[in-house]
Parts: structure tokens; C-alpha cells; sequence
């Protein structure tokens, strides 16, 4: 047998609409794709470092392998290099060198990784994931030195993280959720507590909150836009493993972005051999902050003269350095917090997660930000969860959709899968191929073929576990 019986493979229904990988082209869709691929600054595992380094920052996700032998996690540290010093730390980001600020993927267990850190353990009394959100200090040395776990460390550029250098970890020190700044600051051996402690406080001194540094004026002409438009469809790119949406409306001008991703190099393998191009959107809306969601950010200048609607979330300095950016230009708008309520603007409807409805520090993070239900003229409805999961958005606030944007890259999540309409479902899972986090999982992907989802891809798909190969590619939900 050469197909899809085989009788180990599951059984998920495939759609079959076209996947030529230019479909964003198709029909009214205008945004486009550069029209050759460009070599990208990463194309192989990455350079061996040379030289001892130590990082300060905060664990941005953690992640279990669901199919990995011996519970593999992939953890991502939103760090700064400890050559900033204490005279750097303050200043604002734009003054900094670049490359002093970086994304880690440590791999090893969670467990493993609390071991080092000297630490109980990576679990609460309830069991729960209790690492996302710590500041850390890790000292990295050059591969076999010392055993230890491998760290790959991306650093900033110019256009966001294109390098990727590889050290083994050999010490971890964990300064908990909210570092104090110790108080003799002499004591040299706690300088990294004291640039983790300020880094922490950077933006928000007690009592004070910055929610918009956008004028008035502007977010009445961006409401009324968005308020006076409909929506003709939605273009879910291949961006490899990161999430990028673009919603379009009839003359097939890009309205807004949901979400701004594009990958870390530790996911050089899900690279698309060619990247959107725009024309893009005035407005971008984060679901989150996860550098897989933003880097975007550096990637396409252009979408940095963009107005920015992000979630206010407790962030580490690489994502405050977008903050920061996005500040000084006048183009922020901070969301606090609006958990279970929704705000809906012609035909996008916002609805803000609920983190208290999951379990785990790094699953509260996906579900403290925002998802996003959009009207297609005459066509129903869309739902967008980001990487929330199904059970942190309160269905009561938004229409049963009729198109699915999977959640988390097909990952495996919390809730019931929303039941497909009888008539043209459509689900899309944002992904790449041979991404770290080895999504997606295949109980999601039943659970959405149980619910009534043919499934489509951004990707390629594992041929051995599918049984057919289909091509990557943009997907259009018109
Ligand atoms: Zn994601």
C-alpha cells in the first residue's frame, strides 16, 4: 500500500484546494511575495562559539516535546549579554549595540534545566509549569568543554536574528520573577541581579502605565478605517514556524496584520524560500508577545511605521526593545489586560484571553494576550486564536466560526476544538516543517478532524506520518 490506508497512519482529513504556493495572488489577494528567494543569514545548525559568554533574561516559553522520548522541552530565553554594563542598562535600547541583545533556545528537560539552577524543581505545588517568566544568569562555554546542555544563542541585527552560535550551558542562576535590585551594589558578584532587576522595572515604575502613545486623532482614523471596511479574506502567509495573518478587504488592500512573525534561526529548517513582500497594513494587532509572533518587527521595516495594538504582558528586554521602538515613534497602543470581554470594530472582533482558565506559567503567557474573530462579507465567520488555546477564549464571545485558524501551530491545546459548520469548512494551520518544537501534534490534529476540519497547511507535510506530500505555501481564506 503506497497511500494514506496504511493502517498506522491516522486517519485526518487533508483538504484538497489548491496549494501551489501562489495563492496569495489569487483572485483580489494583492499581497505579494518577493519574487526570489534571498539567502538567508542562516542555512545550517550554526557556528561554534569560541569564547565563554554569559546572558541575563527572562524565560519567554517553555515547551514540551508531546511525541519526544524523555519529555524534551525547548526553552527560550529573552536575554542580554552581560557585556552590557551596569552604565548601559539604563539607557534607551536605541543606543545600545545590537547584538548585545539575544534570543536563547536552551535543549534539554525542564527538569534537567531546574537542576542546574539549583532550584527545586521546574514544577508548583500543583504540578504546573513554574519557569516561564524567571530572570536567569547562564554562563555559556564553548561545546565540549564541559558536559551540559546545548544552548543556541540568535543575536540582534539589523534585520532581526540571522546569526545562530552554539555553546553548551554550564551554570544557571535563577533570580526568581521579580528580582530585587540588591542593596549593596558593590558586591560585584550580583551585577547580573542588578541588570536582570533593572531590566525588569524598565518601562513600568510603580503607578505608572503607559497605554497609548498614539494621538487621539490617529486611533479615531485607524477605528473609522477599520469600522468602515469589509473584509474580503485573509491571507494566513508561509512564514515558516511563526505566525503572520493579513486581513484584506475588497480592492485587496491590506487592512491589518494579526500578528507580525517571522523565524528564529533556531528554526533555520522551516525557512520559506521566498518572503511576503506587502504591500503592508497601517495596523498590526499581537496576539502576544513571543518572538516568534514579532519578529516581523525587524524583518520588514515597513510595518515599523505601523500602528502596534499589543497586550500589555510582563516582557524581557528583546520584546521591551520593540516596545521601546514603537513608543518613541508615536505608533504603541497598549491593551491592558481585558480578560474574557471583547470590543468589536465593524467586522473584527478583539476577545481578550483568560490565563486563570489554564495551568503553567508559560501557557498563561499564550493566553494573557488577544484573539482575534473576523466577519468575511457574505462568507461567515473566522476565528484567529494565536496560540491561545481553545479553553482561554470564552466561546460566549464570538460567533461559531466557519473558517479555522488552528491554535499554536497545530500544538496540542487546552479546550474543545470549535465544531465545524456542515457547509465548506476550512481549517489552517500556521507551521513550519521540521520546526524545534516538533508541532504539530497529531491528538490536536484528530481532535480537529473529529470536529468536522479538513486541515490545511503553510508547510510541507511529514509524509510519514500523513501520507502525502503537499507543497508550502500562502493560504488564502476567502
Ligand atoms: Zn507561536
Amino acid at each position: 500500500m503506497t497511500d494514506s490506508q496504511t493502517s498506522k497512519k491516522p486517519k485526518v482529513a487533508v483538504a484538497s484546494t489548491s496549494r501551489d504556493g501562489k495563492s496569495s495572488s489569487v483572485g483580489k489577494a494583492r499581497f505579494n511575495r518577493a519574487s526570489e528567494g534571498r539567502p538567508f543569514a542562516v542555512r545550517d545548525p550554526g557556528e561554534l562559539a569560541t569564547e565563554p559568554r554569559s546572558f541575563v533574561g527572562r524565560i519567554e516559553s517553555v515547551e514540551l516535546h508531546p511525541d519526544a522520548p524523555e519529555r524534551r522541552h525547548t526553552i527560550i530565553i529573552d536575554a542580554v549579554d552581560t557585556a552590557v554594563g551596569l552604565g548601559e542598562v539604563d539607557r534607551p535600547f536605541a543606543d545600545w549595540e545590537r547584538e548585545n541583545l539575544a534570543l536563547l533556545r536552551i535543549m534539554t528537560t525542564a527538569e534537567k534545566f531546574a537542576e542546574l539552577a539549583k532550584m527545586d524543581g521546574p514544577y508548583d505545588e500543583n504540578g504546573h509549569e513554574n519557569l516561564a517568566g524567571r530572570w536567569m544568569e547562564l554562563q555559556l562555554v564553548p561545546r565540549g568543554k564541559v558536559s551540559g546542555p546545548l544552548a543556541q544563542v540568535c543575536r540582534l541585527g539589523e534585520r532581526g536574528y540571522e546569526r545562530l552560535e552554539r555553546f553548551t550551558v554550564s551554570e544557571i542562576t535563577d533570580f526568581g520573577f521579580d528580582p530585587e535590585e540588591p542593596r549593596s551594589v558593590g558586591a560585584a558578584a550580583n551585577s547580573s541581579k542588578v541588570v536582570a532587576a533593572r531590566l525588569s522595572r524598565r518601562r513600568q515604575p510603580k503607578g505608572v502605565k503607559a497605554s497609548t502613545t498614539a494621538s487621539w486623532h490617529d486611533i479615531a482614523q485607524l477605528y473609522s478605517a477599520v469600522a468602515n471596511t469589509a473584509v474580503h479574506s485573509i491571507v494566513v502567509h508561509d512564514v515558516g514556524h511563526a505566525n503572520f495573518t493579513t486581513v484584506l478587504d475588497s480592492t485587496g488592500a491590506p487592512m491589518l496584520h494579526f500578528d507580525c512573525g517571522w523565524p528564529i534561526p533556531y528554526n533555520w529548517k522551516t525557512y520559506p524560500p521566498t518572503e511576503p513582500a506587502g504591500p503592508y497594513a497601517n495596523i498590526v494587532v499581537l496576539s502576544h508577545w513571543d518572538s516568534d509572533h514579532y519578529n516581523g518587527f525587524h524583518r520588514w521595516p515597513a510595518v515599523q511605521n505601523a500602528f502596534w495594538v499589543v497586550p500589555d504582558q510582563k516582557l524581557g528586554p528583546n520584546a521591551e526593545f520593540v516596545v521601546e521602538a514603537l513608543m518613541k515613534v508615536n505608533r504603541l497602543i497598549l491593551a491592558t489586560p481585558f480578560p474574557s470581554k471583547a470590543f468589536t470594530v465593524g467586522s473584527i472582533t478583539v476577545i481578550g484571553c483568560d490565563p486563570s482558565s489554564v495551568n503553567g506559567k508559560s501557557k498563561q503567557m499564550n493566553n494573557s494576550g488577544m484573539a482575534m474573530s473576523i466577519a468575511l462579507e457574505g462568507k461567515g465567520n473566522v476565528l484567529l486564536p494565536g496560540d491561545a488555546d481553545y479553553l482561554g477564549i470564552n466561546n460566549a464571545l464570538y460567533p461559531a466560526p466557519d473558517r479555522l485558524v488552528v491554535s499554536h501551530h497545530g500544538a496540542k491545546v487546552d479546550g474543545t476544538v470549535p465544531t465545524a459548520p456542515s457547509t465548506c469548512p476550512r481549517a489552517i494551520v500556521s507551521l513550519g516543517l521540521e520546526n524545534c518544537y516538533k508541532h504539530p501534534s497529531i491528538e490536536s490534529m484528530k481532535a480537529h478532524a473529529a470536529a468536522g476540519w479538513p486541515l490545511e497547511f503553510t508547510s510541507e507535510l511529514p509524509d510519514d506520518v500523513w501520507g502525502r506530500q503537499a507543497s508550502r505555501g500562502d493560504r488564502i481564506i476567502v
